[in-house]
C-alpha cells in the first residue's frame, strides 16, 4: 500500500507535432486515465487523515473510477452507485479495482439519491464527481506542473462537464499568478450546462443531456466554476459529437493514445477550429483523457 507516495501522475506536456504552438498536458497518461485521480487523492486523504475510510459514489464513469483507483491503493471501502445505463465495460473496470458496485435506477438522478441515502445511513464520504473544493484543489496541481514545464501559455482549452476541472485549472492559474492567461472552454452541444449558464450570467439546469460524450453530462454546472471563471477572459464554444470523436481519432493517430470524446470535444478546436486562436497564440490543451474507451 502506497501510504504517501502520491498515487497521480505528473504527466508529461507535450508539443504537438502537427499543429504548430499547441502543447497538450497530458492527463490521458494518470494511472486511473483522467485527470480525476488528482482530486480524489486529495479528497481521500483528508477524510482518512480524520479516520474515515468508507466513501460512496454515484459516477460509474471517471470520478468512479479513479475514487476505486485511490480507494484500492489506500485501502478503502468503496461503493459506487451507478444508473442502469452505465456500460457492463465500466462496472467491471470499476470492479476490478476492488470497488463494490450497485445498480440503483435508470438514470444519473436516482443513483445519486441512493449514494446520499447509503452516506447518511453508514457515515460513508458521499464523493461528487465534480463538486467539492477538496477536488478542485487536487486538480489544480496540474498548472503547478504546467508551470515548471513550459512558458505561460496565451491561452487554455479545457472540457467542461461539471466544471470540477475548470475550477482546479483557475485556482492552479491563480496560484501561480498566470492571471492573463485566455481560457477556451469546450462542451459538446447536448451537453451545454456552462455555455449556457455563462451567456446567462447564471447557473442554468439543463432539461436534458444529449451527447455521445457522456462524461460532459452534467445538468447544472457547479456555482463555483461560474463565479471563477468570472475573473478570467473566457470564451465558451460547442462543438458537435462528431467532432469531439473525430478529435479523439486524430489524437490516437499523432500521440497513439485513447481518449474519450470527453477529451475530443477539447482536441476538436486545435485540429478543427484554430480560427478560435489569434495569431502566434501559444495554446495550452488540457487531454484531460477518460477510461472509457
Ligand atoms: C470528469 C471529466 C471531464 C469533465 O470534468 P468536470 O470536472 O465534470 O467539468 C472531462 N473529461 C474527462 C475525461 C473527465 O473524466
Amino acid at each position: 500500500m502506497s501510504e504517501n507516495k502520491s498515487l497521480y501522475s505528473v504527466t508529461p506536456l507535450i508539443e504537438s507535432k502537427t499543429i504548430q504552438n499547441v502543447f497538450y498536458k497530458m492527463e490521458c497518461d494518470q494511472p486511473s486515465f483522467s485527470f480525476k485521480i488528482r482530486g480524489m487523492e486529495k479528497l481521500c486523504r483528508y477524510h482518512l487523515e480524520k479516520g474515515v475510510k468508507r466513501f460512496v459514489a454515484s459516477s460509474g464513469g471517471n470520478a468512479g473510477y479513479s475514487l476505486a483507483y485511490v480507494g484500492q491503493q489506500l485501502g478503502l471501502e468503496v461503493s459506487v452507485i451507478v444508473p442502469s445505463t452505465t456500460t457492463s465495460f465500466m462496472i467491471d473496470k470499476i470492479k476490478s479495482l476492488g470497488a463494490k458496485v450497485e445498480i440503483n435506477g435508470d438514470v444519473w438522478d436516482e443513483a445519486n439519491i441512493r449514494a446520499l441515502e447509503i452516506a447518511d445511513k453508514t457515515g460513508a464520504v458521499f464523493v461528487s464527481p465534480f463538486d467539492d473544493p477538496l477536488l478542485w484543489d487536487g486538480h489544480s496541481t496540474l498548472i503547478d506542473e504546467c508551470k515548471i514545464q513550459m512558458k505561460k501559455p496565451d491561452r487554455l482549452v479545457v472540457s467542461v462537464g461539471g466544471g470540477g476541472l475548470l475550477c482546479g485549472i483557475i485556482e492552479g492559474l491563480k496560484r501561480n499568478q498566470w492571471f492573463d492567461v485566455k481560457i477556451t472552454t469546450v462542451e459538446t452541444r447536448g451537453a451545454a450546462s456552462f455555455y449556457e449558464s455563462w451567456h446567462a450570467q447564471k447557473i442554468i439546469e439543463l432539461k436534458e443531456i444529449n451527447t455521445i460524450a457522456n462524461t460532459l453530462g452534467a445538468k447544472r454546472i457547479t456555482e463555483k466554476a461560474l463565479s471563477h471563471a468570472k475573473d478570467f477572459q473566457v470564451t465558451p464554444l460547442l462543438v458537435s459529437d462528431d467532432e469531439a470523436v473525430k478529435a479523439t481519432q486524430l489524437f490516437y493517430k499523432e500521440t497513439s493514445k485513447k481518449v474519450e470524446p470527453a477529451c475530443g470535444a477539447a482536441l476538436s478546436i486545435p485540429y478543427m477550429h484554430p480560427e478560435h486562436f489569434d495569431e502566434n497564440e501559444r495554446v495550452l490543451v488540457i487531454a484531460c483523457g477518460g477510461a472509457n474507451v
